[in-house]
């Protein structure tokens, strides 16, 4: 069963999913996390957010894990460096290219399929 938490920016999707995942034994994906990772990774590539063939590279050969709440990039924790206001303004640059939302749709719907979960992000119903 995958539940999608939609919501404007503060609304408190992160709060209630937190609980309500924790009440009912569902893994919750923070997918705000994932856009923070990939943004992360372009920002250290030196990539601008615009679509190119280097973004395209590192998309394929960035592996993008959520354990325990805590962001990894290529088995490295990344939980304090994506929570950076830096990272919160990159993070909203890149998620509006085609290539990213595609790579992290595919992410996402693969947690989706393998374990019982609670989405929370803005747009998540899609
Ligand atoms: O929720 P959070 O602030 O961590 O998300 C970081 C950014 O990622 C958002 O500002 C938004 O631009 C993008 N995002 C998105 N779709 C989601 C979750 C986040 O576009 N489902």
């Amino acid at each position: 069963m995958v539940i999608a938490m939609d919501g404007p920016a503060g609304a408190g999707k992160s709060t209630i999913s937190k609980l309500f995942a924790e009440k009912i034994g569902f893994m919750r994906l923070d997918t705000g996390a994932l856009y923070r990772g990939i943004a992360l990774a372009a920002t250290r590539a030196g990539l601008k957010a615009e679509e190119s063939e280097e973004l395209n590279t590192l998309l394929a050969s960035t592996e993008i894990d959520q354990i325990d709440g805590q962001i990894y990039l290529n088995g490295h924790l990344e939980e304090a460096s994506i929570r950076t206001p830096d990272m919160s303004k990159a993070s909203s640059d890149f998620a509006v290219l085609a290539s990213v939302r595609q790579r992290l749709l595919e992410i996402q719907r693969n947690i989706g399929k393998t374990s019982d979960c609670i989405l929370d992000g803005r747009d998540i119903g899609t």
